[in-house]
């Protein structure tokens, strides 16, 4: 059975510019003992932006937080204003990047044909995908969540070979928990992430399935983090609102 590393992601959205950016992760970097940093991994997703930055800061202070983007671009270069590219992200350092958010699902129509494009992008430039998936509410009240899920899951990862998707963190958001400060119970979160995993095991061996890390998002905060975290399919937290306060976010890490 693979050991997997639990990862923290703070997804900062469209918020704090380069200088508040450099603010933020100077004070979660200092506020987490270097040792910790063994244990779990922690990276923050801050608009485009302020990668750079981020890059100077992390490279110079020798820090061992990790960064990503929010989005990229299926495309490696060329005619797509506004875009930003899987080559770009990886010069940049970028270790992390979300991709078929729920907010980029609903905003920008990104379908699941798009989000395996963008999945297949990160690969092969080297850029950790964090594939979201996750039920709208009405979808569970009529209990088809799991079945949602797992067809997103398969979709999203279509094409991909068993060595790929090792690569490839899992993280289940439920549409109606992002933002809203509704976690999700562990056992209901629990119940998605074991099903994901089964299906994974199913397509791509056991061996495959075990080392996936899956992690949860929609809410999580320093006081449900623990019991999130505690469930056995559930390697970690993808966080938005509570990863802009520097210290909510390092005391949700240090219980993680
Ligand atoms: C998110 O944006 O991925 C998220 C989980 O947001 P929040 O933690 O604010 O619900």
């Amino acid at each position: 059975m693979a050991q997997r590393q639990p990862l923290i992601a703070g997804n900062w959205k469209m918020n704090l510019n380069h200088l508040e950016a450099i603010a933020l992760v100077q004070k979660i970097a200092f506020s987490l003992p270097e040792k910790y940093f063994a244990k779990v991994e922690v990276a923050v997703l801050p608009p485009f932006v302020d990668i750079r930055s981020i890059q100077t800061l992390v490279d110079g202070d020798k820090l061992l937080l990790k960064y990503g983007a929010q989005d990229l671009s299926p495309h490696d270069s060329g005619a797509y204003t506004g875009d930003v590219s899987g080559p770009m992200l990886a010069k940049l350092g970028c270790s992390y990047v979300t991709v078929g958010h729920s907010e980029r699902r609903e905003y920008h129509h990104e379908d699941d044909a798009t989000v395996n494009k963008k999945v297949k992008a990160a690969l092969k430039h080297g850029v950790t995908p964090i594939f979201c998936l996750g039920e709208q509410l009405d979808v569970r009240e009529a209990g088809g969540h799991v079945e949602h899920c797992t067809e997103q899951l398969v979709a999203g990862l279509k094409g991909l070979t068993a060595e790929q998707v090792r690569d490839v963190v899992v993280a289940y958001e439920p549409v109606w928990a992002i933002g809203t400060g509704k976690v999700a119970s562990s056992a209901d979160a629990q119940e998605v992430c074991a099903a994901i995993r089964v299906k994974l095991a199913e397509l791509y061996g056991e061996d495959v399935a075990s080392a996936v890390r899956v992690l949860y998002g929609g809410s999580v905060k320093s006081g449900n983090i623990a019991e999130l975290i505690s469930q056995k399919d559930i390697d970690g937290a993808l966080v938005g609102g509570a990863s802009l306060d520097a210290d909510e976010f390092a005391k949700l890490c240090a219980l993680a």
